[in-house]
């Protein structure tokens, strides 16, 4: 019995498939997706049920007017993501060898960051430049340049860390995806194992019931491509992903670079309005008017429209991607909002910068939920991270975590961070070390970052930090008292403190009090806290620990610690 999927019915009755979608459900059939597939029965009293449609509405109103989106359809924009030696480039390239069209001699133009394909008649435009880091960078700032998601997971390899951490940033970004299965041509090639390490992770193939696309392909080769490029395009057409050129400036830089001839280049994807050589624009503190638009071929042209890359030549600085391109009126209407932001950047940096709390850091903010992005040495740490993390409950505020994977804190994962909008952006490392340059960009754009080396820390605070974002006030309750035995000095720790419980308990992170012959002669908080060996939460009355007071190193035989824990004051 031969089936037909809702696209391919679409096509027959000579419609888009999203008025089928709609209309389908008008007709008591909801939930339908363009890949359902249907039997040729079901396929039969779909068509006599739409021709009757047909016949009702024109006979209601004959020219029954639809709401019309802003615009016309334009060319989506889409990005190739996945792990490494996936076949990321290799499928850009046979792409850019099969679908556009070269005007030169040889072929060879130099890459601009994007390039448009011709697919049956109609236009895809590909950013050029793989990977998810180049993906969300070009999304920062709320603006987002890709309008459909790529993901290329080899067959021979299967799901990997890249591959996850793709996932992770493509759901962020909110836009559609399509897997394709690359290298199939491989004799070890294993597709239904992806399908199925896709489907454990929530993305079921739509061939067994769900909603994730997936293509098997081979970039080498050239099987499937044409089928994904297809794909690409009823995407786009289910999206509804339109443009209007007549309307507002809408673009996004993609790329730049300082050329020693041309000085400072840049490539924007202009996604509604049309911006042509001569207007005077801003993208970030940069500004020009512009002297030449160079489309992906090197051409120059006058103007350039929705959905279309476009190289920019004229500016006095170069953007970095996912700023933001603006038109202005005049080249002193750009030189004044270029210096106000100029002055804005001036007073950040000279702003003091102490190193609060992560609780004190998080007590401005304005959100009611914490957005996670926690990255651990191991799997095993991940997991056990998380599953501490599910411990902590304060009502009224929420724990996302956006992303969780394994190794160093990136300039990556600040750029995912960088991107949330709605809930407090929060990185944290459990084991792990933060690259220089990630920790660069967080500052910069102002997201806390933390590690720390024991979980317990890392609970403690992400329980505080919450509790500070619900904001109640917080006072000080006494829950134990130590008594100092012995002391012991660590080199590279600092001094330690062998103590026995007096009274109470002694838990980690707790505040202390440090009396000397009853004289306070420190106060600060518990920096480490472990009973033989062994890190643990508390210590009751009765038991010895041993106790590290942060930066301080002067504590005594004989001294005694208060042990406090901050309590919120119900309101
Ligand atoms: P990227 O790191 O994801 O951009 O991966 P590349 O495109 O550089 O590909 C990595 C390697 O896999 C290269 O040696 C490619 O020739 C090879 N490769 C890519 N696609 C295919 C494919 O469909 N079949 C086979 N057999 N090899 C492929």
């Amino acid at each position: 019995m031969p089936r037909k999927r809702i696209y391919e019915l679409a096509r027959e009755l000579g419609m888009s498939t999203r008025d089928l979608i709609l209309a389908l459900e008008k007709l008591g059939m909801p939930g339908m997706s363009a890949f359902h597939m249907v039997s040729e029965e079901e396929a039969e009293v779909i068509r006599g049920l739409i021709a009757e449609q047909k016949a009702a509405e024109a006979k209601a109103a004959p020219e029954a007017e639809k709401p019309k989106p802003k615009g016309q359809p334009r060319p989506p924009v889409v990005a190739v993501l996945g792990h490494i030696d996936h076949g990321k480039t290799t499928l850009l390239d046979r792409i850019r060898r099969t679908h556009v069209a070269t005007e030169e001699a040889g072929g060879i133009t130099q890459s601009i960051g994007a390039y448009q394909a011709e697919v049956d008649g109609k236009l895809i435009t590909f950013i050029d430049t793989p990977g998810h880091r180049a993906f969300t960078a070009m999304r920062a700032r709320g603006a987002k340049a890709t309008d459909i998601a790529i993901l290329v997971v080899a067959a021979d390899d299967g799901v990997m860390a890249q591959t996850l951490e793709a996932l992770d940033h493509i759901k962020a970004a909110g836009v559609p995806m399509i897997v394709a299965i690359n290298k199939i041509d491989k004799p070890e090639a294993r597709p239904d194992v992806v399908m199925q390490q896709l489907a454990n992770l929530g993305y079921v193939p739509e061939d067994w019931g769900g909603n994730t696309i997936m293509i098997p392909i081979s970039a080498l080769t050239g099987q499937g491509v044409q089928d994904l490029l297809e794909m690409i395009l009823l995407v786009a057409e289910m999206e509804g992903i339109y443009g209007d050129p007549e309307g507002e400036l809408e673009a996004i830089i993609i790329e730049s670079h300082l050329d020693p001839a041309k000085g400072p280049v840049a490539t924007a994807i202009v996604k509604n309005g049309t911006l042509r050589e001569r207007d005077v624009v801003v993208a970030g503190t940069a500004w020009g008017r512009i002297r030449a638009l160079l489309d992906h071929q090197g051409k120059r042209i006058p103007s350039a429209g929705p959905g279309t890359p476009v190289q920019i030549l004229g500016l006095s600085d170069v953007p970095p991607p996912g700023e933001k391109l603006e038109r202005v009126q005049s080249p002193k209407e750009a030189e004044e909002l270029v210096e106000k932001r100029l002055e804005e950047e001036r007073a950040r940096k000279l702003a003091p910068r102490p190193r609060p709390s992560l609780a004190e850091l998080l007590a401005t903010a304005q959100k009611k939920s914490l957005v996670l992005i926690i990255k651990a040495q191991t799997m095993g740490a991940l997991e056990a991270v998380k599953l501490e993390l599910g411990t902590i409950q304060a009502e009224g505020v929420e724990l996302e975590v956006l992303h969780a994977g394994v190794g160093q804190i990136s300039e990556s994962d600040v750029l995912l961070a960088a991107t949330e909008t709605q809930g407090q952006p929060l990185i944290l490392g459990f084991g792990v070390k933060v690259d220089p340059k990630a920790q660069a960009l967080a500052d910069q754009k102002g997201i806390p970052i933390r590690t720390y080396d024991i979980i317990y820390d890392l609970a403690l605070d992400v329980e505080r930090a919450l509790k500070r974002l619900l904001g109640p006030e917080i006072r000080e309750v006494k829950v134990g008292e130590a008594e100092v035995l012995k002391t012991f000095n660590i080199s590279g720790v600092g001094r330690v403190a062998g103590c026995l419980v007096r009274s109470g308990k002694v838990v980690r992170g707790g505040k202390v009090r440090v009396l000397r012959n009853g004289q306070e002669v420190f106060s600060g908080e518990i920096a480490s806290l472990k009973r033989f060996a062994e890190d643990v939460r508390e210590v009751p009355q009765g038991y010895e620990c041993g106790l590290r007071i942060r930066d301080f190193d002067d504590v005594r035989e004989g001294d005694v610690i208060e042990v406090y824990v901050l309590e919120e004051v119900p309101v």
